[in-house]
């Protein structure tokens, strides 16, 4: 995995590089899961970011995509950084909500059937999928 620079990421993004963009973002370059608002507020308290600057700056963030917000079923948001290098998804355990990555979506092929049986569409542009199930530790 390609690890990518937040001060860079906000430059592109025509942000100033405050100490609590670049935490935010350096957390969730770093985290293997996508993370819950109430995830990132714990710890980033800990670097003497207050509460309402981590939820305008994933607010902001989310809105020109510099960070995507994933929704599981009913559970809480979560927050990551836009794949630049695999499109990945991910997989739920709806016991304990571990959650898991997994690359390779076969997207086209999905893509191609979709435009064939649509009557409205003659373009795909992004997609959004994720598969549910029971870990190993609640199976
Ligand atoms: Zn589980
Ligand atoms: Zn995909």
């Amino acid at each position: 995995m390609q690890i990518r620079d937040p001060g860079a990421i906000l430059k592109n993004a025509g942000f100033r590089a405050t100490k609590p963009r670049l935490l935010l973002l350096e957390l969730l370059e770093k985290s293997h899961t996508p993370l819950s608002i109430h995830d990132i507020v714990a710890k980033l308290i800990n670097d003497d970011i207050d509460r309402v600057t981590v939820y305008r700056s994933i607010e902001a963030f989310v809105r020109i995509g510099v960070v995507r917000e994933v929704d599981f079923q009913g559970q809480l948001a979560r927050y990551e950084l836009p794949d630049t290098e695999y499109d990945h998804h991910h997989i739920v355990c709806t016991k304990c909500h571990k959650i898991e990555d997994f690359i390779g979506c076969d997207v086209e092929r999905i893509e191609k059937k979709a435009l064939h049986q649509s009557r409205s569409f003659s373009r795909i542009s992004s997609h959004s999928f994720d598969l549910y199930g029971l870990c190993n530790s609640c199976a």
